[in-house]
C-alpha cells in the first residue's frame, strides 16, 4: 500500500502550539506530514525569518520520524502533486476558520482531484492561540514562550 502522504500549509509566521497540535494529532493518521511554509517573494511581509521558522520547527519535531518541514512558493494544490501528498490538513479553530477554510478547500479539489482535505477541530487548550497575536506580544517584548513548542 503507497504511503499516506499528509501536507500541512500554512504561513506559520510563527509556528505555534496550536498548529504543533495538528502535526501530533495528524502523526496518528498518516505516514508522514510534511509543514509546507508557504512564502511569497513579491512581498516581503513576513515578521519572523522563514528560513530560521524551518529550522525551529524542525528542532521542536526532532524526535518524530514522519515530520518533513519544506518551503513552497506555488499553489498549493500543484505543491501537493509534487510531494505525492493524497491529504490536504487543515485545522479549524472557529466558523470564522470554517468559512475562509470551506472556500479554500472547494477551489483545492477543482485544482487537484487527487487532494482530499482533512479538517482537525482544535483542541480547546490552544483554540486562542494564533499567529497574529504572538506577533503582537512579541513586537511589544512581551513573552511569547507559553504559545510556542520552542524556544525563539
Ligand atoms: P494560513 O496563512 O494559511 O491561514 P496559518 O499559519 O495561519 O496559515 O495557519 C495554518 C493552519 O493552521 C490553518 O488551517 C489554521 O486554521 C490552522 N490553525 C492556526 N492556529 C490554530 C490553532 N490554534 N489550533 C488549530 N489550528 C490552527
Amino acid at each position: 500500500m503507497s504511503k499516506k502522504i499528509a501536507l500541512f500549509p500554512g504561513s506559520f509566521d510563527p509556528f505555534t502550539k496550536g498548529h504543533a497540535d495538528i502535526v501530533r494529532r495528524s502523526l496518528s493518521l498518516f505516514d508522514e506530514v510534511i509543514i509546507a511554509i508557504g512564502y511569497n517573494t513579491k512581498k516581503n511581509s513576513r515578521y519572523f525569518d522563514i528560513e530560521y521558522m524551518v529550522e525551529r520547527i524542525e528542532s521542536a519535531f526532532k524526535k518524530d520520524k514522519g515530520v518533513r518541514v519544506m518551503l513552497y512558493n506555488e499553489l498549493t494544490a500543484g505543491f501537493a502533486k509534487e510531494v505525492g501528498a493524497q491529504y490536504l490538513i487543515r485545522g479549524l479553530r472557529n466558523t470564522t476558520d470554517f468559512e475562509y477554510e470551506n472556500s479554500i478547500a472547494q477551489v483545492n479539489r477543482y485544482l487537484n482531484e487527487g487532494l482530499e482535505t482533512v479538517f482537525l477541530i482544535t483542541s480547546p487548550e490552544y483554540a486562542h492561540i494564533s499567529s497574529t497575536i504572538i506577533r503582537e506580544v512579541h513586537k511589544f517584548d512581551g513573552d511569547v514562550s507559553a504559545f510556542i513548542p520552542y524556544q525563539l
